[in-house]
């Protein structure tokens, strides 16, 4: 069997795509997996135009509509790509919006042409790929734009869970008879009410997509995008049997299958599962402190904290969302290095979940260039929290609050967290007493050990290094 130069092309494509994703799962290698993904999305998109069904007969008009799009398009892609770390996961949602509505609408555009030019082309098995790739399609994208400004915070979007009575029942019939008209479709494709029932399946599939996410908030939220990943990529894989496309079928299921690998990843370090993720209106609840006594915060100061940190002998510092937020990795990377220098012991403590998307920490951390030793995972670091003597949280609340292993009526219960609270005394840096991102109060604030570093993590840290005794022994 002789290879034509496009299916070559397609080859070294498919290759790429998979070593992308191989060195992307690595902080050494990441850079290099990213232009491996670009290098094989590039010879995707000329290998397809060079494809002799797409190019052939092709005029100076077919051309510009391919370049004009394609030029027109790298311009939001460049502002998508400045924006701050601390917004990664809205822009992942967007990205997956604009792929479920690509998928829709070439599914919706490749049935019509067929509709009118060759009906007999519908067969039982294109029409089944074209109903999918359309509910799917049109779901993640109405979805995906509500998961975009939930994480955004935008005004009009309530971040909480958005729940109401028989909800569930009102969506799975949206999605039931989405399903139904769809085998309707694919046993006559080209009956007189058919074009009907296909529009009538886009307007259930985007309604339904907004009323899926509606009732999910917190910090359930990056666990949908992961989720709302795996339905894009099942979306281009229907586009690629459509198209008949192979590349499109491999690279669909690659980008599906990491996503659904990734919604797994996070329910596990959070110990919940799909069915609560999509179901369990997390974050719903705002906890009040039992009883009505006001609890108090004990606020120190930099100075003291610095003279604490300066006597201890095994400090470990838990990075969380607030870090990021502040851009404090520099400053904890000095605060890292001073207490080194003064023979201390120093280790990060790094939970799956912490920030908003896997790896968040690692990524700040790696940026600051502290060595990857010093980044010890959960299970690791909890056995040693007793022998520590201070804990400094930096911008970390729900990672560290106790009540997910004590408190059973939490909706945090059972999430594994790090054990900010066995250890001998307690920093917490955070700007006021808001409560973390699944909406709840920490009692690790409240412990006679803990007190209260209150202000920007960057400024705070900052000052803390400032306060460090310059004559200490280096
Ligand atoms: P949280 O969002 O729980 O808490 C962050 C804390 O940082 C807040 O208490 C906030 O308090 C403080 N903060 C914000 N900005 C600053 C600043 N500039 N300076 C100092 N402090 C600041 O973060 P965690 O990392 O502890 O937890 C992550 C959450 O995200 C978990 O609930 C997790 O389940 C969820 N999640 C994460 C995923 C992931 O992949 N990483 C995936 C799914 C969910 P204040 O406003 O008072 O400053």
């Amino acid at each position: 069997m002789i290879l034509t130069s496009v299916e070559l092309a397609y080859l070294a494509a498919t290759v790429l795509f998979i070593l992308s994703l191989h060195w992307m799962s690595g902080p050494t290698t990441a850079r290099r997996g990213v232009s491996a993904g670009v290098t094989a999305m590039v010879i995707a998109v000329v290998a397809t135009y060079a494809k002799p069904e797409v190019s052939q007969g092709a005029d100076m008009t077919r051309f510009l509509w391919v370049i004009i799009p394609i030029a027109l398009a790298i311009w939001p892609g460049i502002w998508l790509s400045l924006i701050p770390l601390t917004a990664v996961p809205q822009r992942t949602a967007l990205s997956h919006a604009f792929g479920g509505l690509a998928a829709g609408l070439v599914g919706t555009a490749e049935y019509f042409h067929w509709l009118s030019s060759a009906p007999e082309a519908l067969t039982t098995f294109r029409m089944a790929a074209i109903v999918t790739e359309i509910i799917l399609g049109y779901l993640t994208f109405t979805g995906s734009l509500i998961a975009a400004a939930k994480l955004q915070e935008v005004k009009w979007i309530p971040q909480r869970p958005w729940v109401y009575r028989g909800q569930r029942v009102v969506n799975l019939l949206a999605f039931a008879t989405a399903v139904s008209l769809g085998v309707a479709l694919v046993v006559s494709p080209s009956a007189a009410w058919s074009p009907w029932a296909f529009g009538a399946i886009i307007v259930l599939a985007l309604n339904f997509g907004w009323m899926l996410v509606m009732p999910i908030g917190g910090a359930d939220m990056p666990t949908v995008i992961a989720i709302l990943n795996a339905y894009a990529g099942l979306a281009a894989v229907a586009m690629g049997f459509v198209l008949d496309n192979r590349l499109l079928i491999t690279a669909g299921a690659l980008d599906g299958s990491s996503g659904l690998i990734l919604s797994i990843i996070m329910c596990r370090a959070m110990n919940r599962s799909f069915t609560n993720v999509l179901f369990g209106a997390f974050g719903s609840v705002q906890q009040q402190a039992d009883g009505g006594e006001q609890q108090v915060y004990r606020p120190d100061t930099t100075e003291s904290a610095a003279q604490l940190m300066e006597q201890a002998g095994f400090v470990v510092i838990v990075p969380g969302y607030g870090m990021a937020v502040a851009q404090a990795q520099h400053k904890v990377r000095e605060l890292y290095d001073q207490l080194h220098q003064r023979g201390i012991r120093v280790k990060f403590a790094i939970h799956p979940v912490a920030g908003r998307m896997p790896g968040h920490m690692n990524v700040l951390l790696a940026e600051a260039e502290i060595p990857y030793d010093d980044l010890v995972e959960l299970d690791e670091i909890n056995s040693e929290m007793p022998q520590c003597d201070v804990c400094l949280v930096v911008g970390a609340n729900d990672v560290v609050n106790p009540a997910a292993r004590t408190d059973r009526s939490s909706p945090i219960f059972g999430m594994p967290i790090i054990d900010a609270d066995k250890a001998r005394a307690v920093y917490a840096v955070k700007r006021s007493k808001r409560p973390g991102f699944a909406g709840i109060d920490n009692q690790l604030y409240f412990l006679d050990k803990t007190w209260m570093l209150f202000g920007d993590a960057k400024a705070v840290v900052g000052e803390v290094v400032k306060h460090l005794t310059p004559s200490s022994t280096h």
